[in-house]
């Protein structure tokens, strides 16, 4: 069999954990598998990078932040091929460029498009375990890319589709997926399994467990996922497309301490302003998220949405040059907000799940900002001193112990 496994910063924080993960690859190797594993930078080594390169720029190239933020996963790699060897095995560790995983060009949130096969085939004919870097990539013009933040999960899960793996296995610091981050709400409980639908979902709304590209992709190429903790041999979560089970209507709660919100304010009431506003900040790369717009009254209207908290100083600059333009008094923002979601397919046809969510919000006495709302899913917008406690009270509303 081969196998693809992936483990995550703080699975390879120190040296002992290093070993640990050596070793979990040799007992796999000696059972007579391949072992492809894939690992992250060693703890917060990508923030600790990250504030490196601010302390010499307040706005530092893409290019060369992702050349830096790439050496973090060389020095996983590497180190855990040394730990490898130490206990008597092959091993080899590879970068993205050795690889030759080709991505498209975009610096900080690049997308894989090609891996190539042969190096990797090589080293596992030649018995050996393979050690990739996560999160990076190589453009078109050889020059190095990062998949943007938990991109190394993708990493894993391309390179099992690309190897036509047996498994892929993500081991990460909880033991599987939860219905709610773990660590905000207790109560959350486990999940034996999760389709990859859900699972999307709850990733692109906050849930980090899995970057959310890797489960699109998983889905694409049909790779069956197992999320697992890498210090204990507890079973995990399957993520697949069909349940043995039946589906729950409510898969889970997500939480997003990452958006800030804009307001335009006094913008002339007519057609085009938020055609204007939005192609904008589309020019600019900016994605936006929620958007509002008030009833015109007194032929002005305002529109708040909300952006990436790290997008929110480049989007005030160009929205600030463009004032007048787009008919604006004023801006106004929010940095310290969050975003609480209740996520599931039985949305679509139960119309008591929004009055329950804020009622729970209500009765936690949490002031709700901005709601969105589709058929899989409701979001309100609230303070981020407030996101805990939010996301608890509206869990144990949905998801009570059985
Ligand atoms: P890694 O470094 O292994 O990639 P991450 O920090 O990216 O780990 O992801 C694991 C973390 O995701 C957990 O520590 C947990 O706090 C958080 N998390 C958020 N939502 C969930 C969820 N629904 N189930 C499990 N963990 C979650
Ligand atoms: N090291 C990268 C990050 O911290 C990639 C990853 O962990 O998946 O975002
Ligand atoms: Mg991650």
């Amino acid at each position: 069999m081969l196998i693809v496994k992936k483990f995550g910063g703080s699975s390879v924080a120190n040296k002992e954990r290093i070993f640990n993960v050596a070793r979990r690859c040799v007992e796999e190797y000696q059972k007579g598998n391949q072992v492809v594993v894939v690992l992250s930078a060693m703890g917060d080594t990508t923030d600790d990078l990250l504030e490196l390169a601010a302390t010499i720029s307040d706005k530092p190239s893409k290019r060369e932040l992702d050349m830096l933020m790439s050496t973090g996963e060389q020095v996983s790699v590497s180190l855990c091929a040394m730990a490898i060897q130490e206990l008597g095995v092959p091993a080899v560790s590879l970068n993205a460029f050795q690889v030759r995983m080709r991505t498209s060009r975009v610096y900080g949130n690049a997308r894989l498009k090609k891996i190539d096969r042969n190096r990797i085939q090589s080293e596992l004919e030649n018995n050996k375990i393979v050690l990739v870097t996560g999160f990076q990539g190589v453009n078109r013009y050889d020059d190095v890319t990062t998949l943007g933040r938990g991109g190394s999960d993708t990493t894993a899960v391309a390179l099992a589709a690309a190897l036509h793996a047996d498994a892929c296995e993500i081991y990460t610091d909880v033991d599987g997926v939860y219905t709610c981050d773990p660590r905000i709400v207790p109560e959350a409980r486990k999940l034996d399994e999760i389709t990859y639908d859900d699972m999307l979902d709850l990733a692109t709304l906050g849930a980090q467990v899995l970057h959310n590209r890797s489960v699109g992709m998983a889905k694409k190429y049909g790779v069956e996922l197992v999320v697992r903790s890498s210090l204990s041999d507890a079973p995990g979560t399957i993520v697949r497309e069909e349940l043995k089970v039946e589906r729950k209507l409510i898969s889970g709660v997500a939480v997003d301490k990452s958006p800030a919100r804009i307001s335009l304010i006094g913008l002339h009431d007519i057609p085009g302003i938020a055609f204007k506003v939005f192609n904008l900040l589309g020019s600019q790369g900016i994605s936006v998220d929620i958007i509002l717009q008030s009833v015109g009254r007194d032929g002005t209207k305002d529109i708040s949405f909300t952006v990436d908290r790290k997008n929110l100083q480049d989007a005030l600059k160009v929205l600030e040059a463009n004032l007048s333009k787009l008919t604006a008094e004023r801006i106004e923002h929010e940095e310290n907000i969050a975003k609480v979601s209740v996520v599931g397919a039985g949305m679509m046809t139960d119309p008591g799940v929004a009055a329950k969510m804020f009622e729970a919000l209500f009765n936690a006495d949490i002031n709700i900002k901005m709601i969105a709302t589709s058929e899989i899913r409701i979001t309100v917008i609230i303070d981020e001193i407030n996101a805990d406690a939010a996301a608890r009270a509206v869990h144990n509303a949905f998801l009570p112990e059985d």
